[in-house]
């Protein structure tokens, strides 16, 4: 809450210097220089009146072009600060995230009728006797007859949990992002939302129910999954949830290592921040399933990761499951840049081939900070001490707001260049990076093929 007090002071502050001194500005312009006077006093910890006596003029386009150098200085060189996002900025105490509230014991199970005697709806049962269990028709029914989901709801979504029977939604091609390079990627629609609470998540954006929702009748998956299967396909768990953030409860990884021993020339892939492998370990596989870890230093770890394991513990769990013969996969994703990032990534990538030999990588994703210009605010309301948001971000080259270019590209090649340093034949793609990108990085994007990702420079 403290931090809540320091921001909402610094925008009220801000808000009373724009009124008073730029009276005759309309709504919107007065929000954006707000914005603008905000991001700078945060950013440099400066007090917003000692930013405007630096400015000679207070006519609004000079006055606006001179914050907008000073906030995204790489960005406006490079000409791609010309259309700032500058959103109103909300602050509202009920929003703000409590990274110390761990655990998932939700009060609230809600199961549909069809799932209400299913093997998961009983082991929610056993794991949570105190829950209050309800049955509904649908979750869809549910949804339309309560009230509208806000914001605040999404804090709350570990109180609830929905088990459901899932009738259509099995796959889907991964959607990547407008005119980016694809590589390409399938989504096993299993669970959707999630029990940590990252910064960057843009599930707090995209997500509209009040819980999180567990099918039960996985095998539904599996009868419809021939029809769905490309041979050398990539498939895998992680994208609207942690893969195996409660697979103690779920046990979602038994089910699926054992159906894909039936599909060996598809690789599937469980993504996770945790250190939920106890399953992975006792079940025999066939050589196709990946474990993967998102990797960051630990300081960005503790700073936007929260709930999460760390960074040690990512690389001790990896090394287990190689030593079981899974294959491995590491997702540099979102890289943070910081001052002193060069240094921290440098560290977290030999940390991670001390322990782990290059043969046993499937393959590592790097894809730097993004997001849908909506989740700007989410982020602000609900982390407002977050460091994250003072880097310059500007819309790119598909409106997600980006670092500046030529930032992203010293960020590919550097990171490139320390995981080439341990073996030249890691097969590395960039995730959600349009081809001028994967040039000047020194990748192919030819090299993606339907079945494969390989790495080329
Ligand atoms: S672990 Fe992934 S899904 Fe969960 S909060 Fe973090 S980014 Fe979102």
């Amino acid at each position: 809450m403290r931090v809540y007090r320091k921001e909402s002071e610094r925008l009220k502050e801000t808000e009373s210097l724009v009124g008073s001194n730029l009276p005759q500005l309309g709504l919107n312009k007065k929000q954006e220089i707000v914005r603008l006077l905000f991001e700078i006093s945060k950013k440099e910890g400066v007090s917003p009146p000692s930013i405007i006596q630096d400015i000679d003029s207070l006519d609004f386009h000079r006055l606006k072009l001179c914050l907008i150098k000073r906030r995204f200085p790489h960005a406006y060189l490079d000409n791609e600060a010309s259309n700032p996002y500058l959103p109103k900025i909300r602050l509202d105490r009920r929003l703000c995230v409590d990274p110390k509230k761990s655990g998932f014991y939700p009060k609230r199970i809600f199961i549909e009728k069809s799932a209400w005697r299913s093997a998961l709806a009983n082991r929610f049962r056993d794991f949570f006797p105190d829950s209050k269990l309800s049955e509904i028709s649908s979750l869809k029914d549910y949804l339309r007859t309560h009230r509208k989901f806000r914001m605040r709801d999404y804090n709350k979504r570990r109180s609830t949990a929905f088990i459901t029977y899932e009738n259509y939604d099995f796959f889907k091609k991964c959607p990547c992002t407008t005119k980016a390079v694809g590589c390409p990627y399938n989504i096993f629609n299993l669970s959707l939302g999630c029990i940590f609470e990252c910064t960057y998540c843009y599930l707090q954006g995209y997500i509209d129910a009040p819980g999180i929702i567990f099918p039960a009748n996985i095998d539904r998956f599996f009868d419809s999954f021939s029809s769905y299967k490309r041979p050398g396909m990539r498939i895998g768990t992680g994208e609207f949830s942690d893969s195996l953030m409660l697979d103690h409860l779920t046990r979602y990884s038994l089910p699926i290592v054992d159906f894909f021993r039936r599909h060996t020339d598809v690789r599937f892939e469980f993504k996770t921040k945790s250190t939920n492998i106890e399953n992975l370990l006792k079940t025999r596989h066939s050589g196709n399933i990946v474990i993967a870890w998102s990797l960051n230093p630990q300081k960005i770890i503790n700073q936007n990761e929260f709930l999460t394991s760390s960074l040690a513990n990512r690389i001790s769990m990896a090394r287990l499951c190689s030593e079981a013969g899974y294959k491995l996969a590491f997702h540099f994703d979102p890289v943070i840049y910081f001052s002193g990032w060069q240094k921290e990534y440098e560290k977290v990538i030999g940390l991670v081939f001390e322990s782990i030999k290059p043969e046993a990588i499937a393959w590592v994703s790097i894809g730097t900070l993004r997001f849908n210009p909506k989740v700007k605010q989410v982020i602000e309301a609900r982390f407002p001490g977050n460091k994250i948001l003072d880097a310059e971000l500007v819309p790119g080259f598909d409106n997600k707001l980006r670092y500046p270019s030529k930032i992203r590209c010293n960020i590919y090649k550097a990171i490139l260049k320390m995981l080439f340093k341990h073996s030249r034949k890691l097969p590395v793609y960039l995730c959600m990076e349009d081809i001028s990108m994967w040039r000047g990085a020194g990748l192919s994007p030819t090299a993606i093929t339907k079945s494969n990702i390989v790495s080329q420079t």
